[in-house]
């Protein structure tokens, strides 16, 4: 895979860049959405995502950003008063389990300190004991912190107990290691914008037979996110409403770059460059955000360092042509994050670290020279 190199490194944790041929593919004329063409188009794209998910199961691909499945994810599957355990270590964890409460689900909240990893432990002491919870809703990677949750093991213990497990994998799926039916996960989200390398606009999302259960007996209000629509107008190689067909020229172009690479070897690299953006980002002096045994290979939360302020140091970033991301929400004055997945090599990773160093040095930040 080639790098960025000169480019504008865009390193937020999503959008990504998107590699030429998507940029390609994003450029041709439009067709009826409900013609032949796009029957193929979007036949061949679920089959590519299906490999990637490691699913023989359901996906659909849904109009919408990440967010959008999220719901979809909860909508399809639950009804209003069906207790929930919503597992939280971050911003976007707590997106999903206060989305399920707007919906009417009774949400038990297990809350974890941001900068550690939700315990499989805690979670299999509350099912053992609160057995009329119905469904777990869960981050693999929470992209606020820059965590990868131990999600192999919580889903041991969930389908132990036989439950529901709707995961965020927005930022995970298509770049870490996600084998979705051999862990049980019964709705998995991502979005294009993230690992998969192409443009914001669709939400993919994978439905287990149990999912298709608990939607059959589901009673929360939906419309434009039934399941049952999506299913019936794939099997006419359509979608209900009018897709985002631009984005899927363009994932459908990076999902066959994704394919020749293999998913073996494109979790490998982002598990490189991981591991080369924290040795780099220690060695200018920096702490990083999470437990380092829990950090994640597709975002990194970093620690501002004292005297630095995160808005100037994006600001300094960006004059050396590296697009970083700021903290969300509580952790907005305390973290920067660099976004690294999709379509990223470790020598994007050295152009990344040394834009950082170059604003660390103009911003004041002694440890900077190394
Ligand atoms: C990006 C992201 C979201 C939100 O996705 P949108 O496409 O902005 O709606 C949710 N969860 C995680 C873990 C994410 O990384």
């Amino acid at each position: 895979m080639p790098s960025l190199s000169d480019k504008v490194q865009l390193r937020v944790p999503g959008p990504t860049p998107c590699p030429e041929r998507v940029l390609q593919a994003l450029g041709r004329q439009m067709i009826n959405h409900r013609g032949k063409e796009f029957a193929q188009l979007l036949q061949r794209s679920t089959d590519l995502l299906k490999h990637l998910f490691q699913t023989r199961h359901d996906l659909f691909l849904l109009t919408a950003s990440g967010t959008g499945g999220m719901e979809a994810a909860v909508v399809n599957t639950l009804s209003p008063g069906d207790r929930v355990l919503a597992v939280t270590n971050g911003y976007f964890g707590e997106r999903f389990a206060e989305m399920a409460a707007r919906y009417g689900a009774e949400v038990v909240p297990l809350e974890f300190p941001w900068d550690k990893p939700a315990d499989p432990d805690r979670v299999r002491h509350i099912l053992e004991h609160d057995p009329a919870i119905k469904a777990v809703l869960i981050t693999h990677n929470e992209t606020s912190t820059g965590l990868t949750n131990p999600l192999a093991e919580i889903a041991r213990t969930v389908k132990e107990h036989d439950k529901l497990l709707l995961v965020d994998a927005i930022s995970s799926l298509g770049a870490l290691e996600f084998p979705t039916d051999q862990w049980g996960v019964d709705v998995a989200v991502t979005a294009s914008q993230k690992a998969w390398m192409a443009p914001p606009g669709l939400a993919m999302v994978s439905v287990s037979p149990q999912a298709w259960r608990a939607h059959a007996q589901a009673r929360m209000p939906r419309y434009y996110w039934d399941f049952s629509l999506a299913r019936e107008f794939l099997e006419k190689g359509q979608t209900p409403f009018t897709p985002a067909v631009s984005t899927i020229y363009g994932l459908l172009a990076s999902l066959e770059l994704m394919a020749e690479e293999g998913l073996a070897r494109i979790q490998e690299r982002h598990r490189r460059v991981g591991e080369r953006i924290r040795q780099g980002t220690k060695a200018l002096g920096l702490p990083l955000f999470p437990e380092e045994r829990f950090a994640s290979n597709t975002v990194s939360a970093i620690r501002v360092p004292a005297g630095v302020e995160v808005k100037r140091l994006l600001e300094a970033a960006q004059a050396h042509n590296t697009v970083l991301a700021g903290g969300q929400d509580r952790l907005g004055k305390e973290v920067f994050r660099i976004g690294h997945l999709g379509w990223v090599t470790e020598e994007d990773a050295d152009t990344i670290l040394e834009a950082l160093g170059a604003a660390l040095t103009e911003c004041g930040h002694l440890g900077a020279a190394r």
